[in-house]
Parts: C-alpha cells; sequence; structure tokens
C-alpha cells in the first residue's frame, strides 16, 4: 500500500498524485483500490460472466477519466486487487485504520473505495462501525467488466468521487454508488445478481440519487455510528464468527458444532421467515451456547426485521433485527471485541 506517483493522466490533465498537505480549492479525495468487476477484464466486449475481477491498477481505470480532475484533486492506493467474494477480516483492518489515518489529515475531504460489488455492503457497513469521522466515505464498483460494451464502471466512479468531493455528503456515513444511486451502509445490499441496477435497500429505499454529478438525498440516518464506532487500532485480528443457514431439513447443526470445534466463537443464522430455526440445528446451539457461542438470529428472506422474544431470548438468541445475516457478523465480530454477553451484545444490536 503506497502513495502513487505515476504521472499526470494526460499532459494536460489536472490530476494531483502527489501526497500534499496543502490544502487546495479542489476537495481533496484519496481513492483505495481493491478490485473487483471495475477492475475486471473479459476476454471479449460481449462476455460480462467470464472474466476476472482485480484485473486492472486503479491508475488504468482513471487513465479513462481525465473529467476527474474537475471535480477532485486525488491520490490513490491500490490496497488489494481481489475478487471481493475473496475479501477478508485482515483487509478490513487494514482499510479500516487506513480510512481513520486519511481522514484524520485535515485536508483529506473524503475517501473512495473501489470494491467488488458482491461483499461491498459487508465491508460498507464494518466501515461504518469503525470509521470515527464524519467526513464521506463512498464504496463503488460495476457489474460489468471495465471492456465490456456498456461498462458502467467509470460513471460509478465518476459519481463515487462526485460525492466525496460534496460538502454535503458529510454526516452521512458509510455510502455504497451504484448505476447513480446512493445506499447507505446500514441498509443498501446487492439485490440483484446481474442487472446494472444491483442495489438497493430493501427496508428503507434508496437514500439519494446522484445526476450529473450532483447529490439528492432523499434522507439521512441518525449518525450515532461516527461519535460511537468500534476502535480497531491495535487490532491485528478479529473475533472469528460465522453464518450459517436454516432451511428444510436443515443440516446445519452438524456444520455448527464443527465451527465451534475449530475456534468460532460466534454464529449469525440466516433464519427462515422472520428467524425460525429448525429444531435440530437449534438444539445444536443452544448447547454450544452453554458452552460460551454467541448466536444472532437474521433472516434469509432479505427484508424485515427479526425480533427474537421470551424463551429464546432468554436462552441467549440475539435478534439481529433489521441487518441482513452479513451485516449482523460484521456488528457482532465487532460487539465481540468488547464483551462475550449475550445481554450486552444484544444491548449493541439494539443500538446500532
Ligand atoms: N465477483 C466480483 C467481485 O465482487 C463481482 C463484482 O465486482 O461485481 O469482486
Amino acid at each position: 500500500m503506497q502513495c502513487a506517483t505515476t504521472p499526470p493522466l494526460t499532459p494536460q490533465d489536472s490530476i494531483n498524485t502527489q501526497c500534499t498537505n496543502a490544502k487546495s480549492p479542489r476537495p481533496n479525495v484519496v481513492i483505495l483500490a481493491t478490485g473487483g468487476t471495475i477492475a475486471g477484464v473479459a476476454s471479449s466486449h460481449t462476455q460480462s460472466i467470464d472474466y476476472k475481477a482485480g484485473a486492472l491498477g486503479i491508475e488504468v481505470l482513471l487513465d479513462t477519466l481525465p473529467e476527474l480532475g474537475a471535480l477532485a484533486t486525488l491520490q490513490w492506493e491500490q490496497v488489494a486487487n481481489i475478487d471481493s467474494a475473496d475479501m477478508t477480516d485482515s483487509l478490513w483492518l487494514t482499510l479500516a485504520k487506513r480510512v481513520n489515518a486519511l481522514l484524520a489529515q485535515e485536508h483529506i475531504d473524503g475517501v473512495v473505495i473501489t470494491h467488488g460489488s458482491d461483499t461491498m455492503e459487508e465491508s460498507a457497513f464494518f466501515l461504518q462501525l469503525v470509521v470515527a469521522s464524519p467526513k464521506p466515505v463512498v464504496l463503488t464498483g460495476a457489474m460489468r467488466p471495465s471492456n465490456a460494451i456498456s461498462a458502467d464502471g467509470t460513471k460509478n466512479l465518476y459519481n463515487a468521487i462526485a460525492l466525496a468531493s460534496h460538502s454535503n455528503a458529510r454526516n452521512k456515513g458509510v455510502m455504497i454508488v451504484m448505476n447513480d444511486t446512493i445506499q447507505s451502509a446500514r441498509y443498501g445490499a446487492k439485490t440483484h445478481t446481474h442487472n446494472l441496477d444491483a442495489f438497493s435497500s430493501p427496508n428503507s429505499g434508496d437514500m439519494g440519487y446522484i445526476l450529473d454529478g450532483r447529490a439528492h438525498f432523499y434522507y439521512t440516518l441518525p449518525l450515532h455510528t461516527t461519535q460511537r464506532t468500534f476502535c480497531v487500532d491495535t487490532l491485528t485480528q478479529l473475533p472469528k464468527v460465522a453464518i450459517l443457514y436454516s432451511y428444510a431439513n436443515d443440516y446445519s447443526g452438524v456444520a455448527a458444532r464443527a465451527l465451534y470445534e475449530v475456534g468460532i466463537e460466534g454464529i449469525v443464522v440466516a433464519g427462515s421467515g422472520a428467524g425460525n430455526i429448525h429444531r435440530a440445528h437449534k438444539e445444536v446451539l443452544q448447547e454450544l451456547m452453554q458452552q460460551g457461542l454467541v448466536v444472532v438470529v437474521s433472516t434469509r428472506v432479505g427484508c424485515g426485521i427479526v425480533q427474537v422474544g421470551g424463551v429464546d431470548s432468554k436462552r441467549g438468541f440475539i435478534s439481529a433485527r433489521s441487518l441482513n445475516p452479513q451485516k449482523a457478523r460484521a456488528l457482532l465480530l465487532l460487539a465481540l471485541t468488547r464483551t462475550r454477553n449475550p445481554a450486552e451484545i444484544a444491548q449493541i444490536f439494539g443500538e446500532y
């Protein structure tokens, strides 16, 4: 990970690649590149399924967009170049520390993270929980590889940088920008496998829209997270949390036991309906909870809330409320850095 020193994109291009402490008239935005389809290359223009994600460096993408120079003074860092299906807790920690360090610098106005769409919502929510700054952090990516017909990456990148440059993007938390929409990290999710319009917020609706580089917000979230973040500055690893499904004739109890034996500390269950767990699976979880496993219950439905009640709550099952399983996992692993007490973790889930 390093500050780019690549030469300007075109001779007349005004993008500044220097790390400078002087406040420039244009906003200073840093791009942290992690790969994904936005940096993907397919074997032909007509191919949008068979391609390699994370094949190009961020400077190649920026090269195609000299107009960015009018929006912001840019720096960029290639933090990784992966398919986001391979995202790790360790890369999350690297990103979190880097984003906090950058935003603590007075002259930096915002951060854009290029990221594969598959796990973008997880990284976005994790960062929302650990970034202690009112400045904008915007994740973007693409649904089509960079050389596909009608590739969407350049427009998404333009929009993300436009958003991160705007003063009205402050105090909105971490955001996802795809297909001209703005989704909050809290509610946004990938809800289509291939459409360009792949992201939405099933429980809340889009947070906003970007038109010709101008952001329009429909609503904002109560932003306790910038004040009440989880501090990961000194951490080199995160508690181990897995996700299991519940389904007809559920075998996940077997998986739960195996996971616990290899040191998994928390499990999020993508329950059926409003967070129901097959009896065979649930019995194993209850047994493991008595040995210290922490279990959060979400839903596989994709929309709505889960409220664990009465007996199950007394047994220690924790409600993920409106967090989908993958976002609940991000919150649970951070909650486990503070406490292993189910009642306290339930309180944390009630708050975030
Ligand atoms: N598999 C890709 C990734 O998440 C998909 C994408 O970026 O759209 O990296």
